[in-house]
């Protein structure tokens, strides 16, 4: 069995205190020793520079980092600077993605633009830069919110890998036979590429309501009720999603999951908890 891969994500960070806590958050995850940290773009307003910013202090701290790049309402020749710059620190792994534009944009036509879907990103990096990247694309079990169907889906994901990805990491979500059956179907048209879970741990009620509402996540019934019945009772909150998440994790990695990519949202000891619980370190190097 090839190594599993188990990574971090974070966002960049908008004022100096931030920047300080997650230098904190980061210091006890890399010590779990994650295959790499990535590092979001565009989400909640952040802003390129605070990407490549955190990107490169990661790198200079001796870990492997990964921007995310999208490329929504962007010109080649800014993604053409960007990848140059990012080539010239030697990063040598991307997240590429569409993005998604900030609500007060009005209704957004994604068709127009220079760029309309993550696969005409992942051939331009491929044209631009050959080899060098390793390209992580994203993958929706529970099927992209804008997608006409899951099957027109699918194939657009096959459009992806065939533009050049490598590999991909998936929108998160609390039931692994959605996975499941996403890998049966992804297999089927002889794609073979890992495809990492994107694993949110749950700590808050009402925030993952609403990120599972813009981003098209099921979270189950008994799963809402039990989460709604704790009220404010965070430690209670913490602990039942503690229960949850590792029993999906040991699902996805016993039923052959390449490797788990952690959403931490900047925080450290939900993820912290995840990963001791499943002893990721060990399995990781047991595989080796
Ligand atoms: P695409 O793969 O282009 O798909 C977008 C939609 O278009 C889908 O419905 C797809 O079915 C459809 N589609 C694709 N190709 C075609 C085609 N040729 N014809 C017709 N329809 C097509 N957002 C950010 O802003 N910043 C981030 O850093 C970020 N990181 C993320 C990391 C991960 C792991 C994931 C899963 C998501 C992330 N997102 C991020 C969110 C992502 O940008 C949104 O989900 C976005 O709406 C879609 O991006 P995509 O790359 O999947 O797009």
């Amino acid at each position: 069995m090839s190594q599993p891969v188990f990574s971090i994500e974070f966002f960049p960070p908008k004022t100096a205190e931030g920047a300080e806590k997650l230098r904190a958050t980061r210091a006890r995850l890399a010590a779990l020793g994650p295959a790499y940290f990535s590092v979001t773009f565009g989400a909640g307003g952040s802003t390129q520079a605070g990407t490549r910013d955190t990107v490169l202090e990661i790198q200079r701290e001796g870990h492997q980092a990964a921007p995310h790049l999208s490329c929504v309402g962007r010109s080649r020749q800014d993604l053409r600077e960007i990848l140059a710059e990012y080539r010239s620190h030697g990063i040598r792994r991307v997240v590429a993605l569409r993005g998604d534009l900030p609500s007060g944009f009005g209704a957004v036509d994604y068709a127009s633009g220079e760029f309309r879907y993550a696969s005409e990103l992942i051939e331009f990096i491929r044209a631009e830069t050959g080899d060098w990247f390793h390209i992580e694309t994203a993958a929706y079990p529970e099927m992209h919110p804008q997608a006409k169907s899951p099957q027109d889906d699918l194939n657009n994901f096959a459009r992806k890998v065939a533009a050049g990805a490598n590999a991909a990491i998936t929108q998160y979500f609390y039931n692994a036979d959605a996975y499941f059956r996403f890998m049966e179907d992804v297999r089927r048209l002889g794609i073979t590429v890992p495809v990492v879970a994107g694993i949110m741990p749950i700590t808050n009620y009402s925030q993952l309501m609403r990120f599972s509402e813009m981003c098209g996540a099921e979270i189950p019934r008994w799963i809402r009720l039990k989460l709604a019945s704790f009220g404010d009772d965070s430690a209670s909150i913490k602990a039942f999603g503690l229960d949850v998440v590792s029993h999906l994790c040991e699902q996805l990695l016993d039923g052959g999951a390449p490797g788990l990519h952690f959403y931490t949202l900047n925080q450290a000891a939900a993820t912290e908890a995840l990963w001791q619980r499943l002893d990721l370190s060990e399995r990781a190097r047991r595989s080796r």
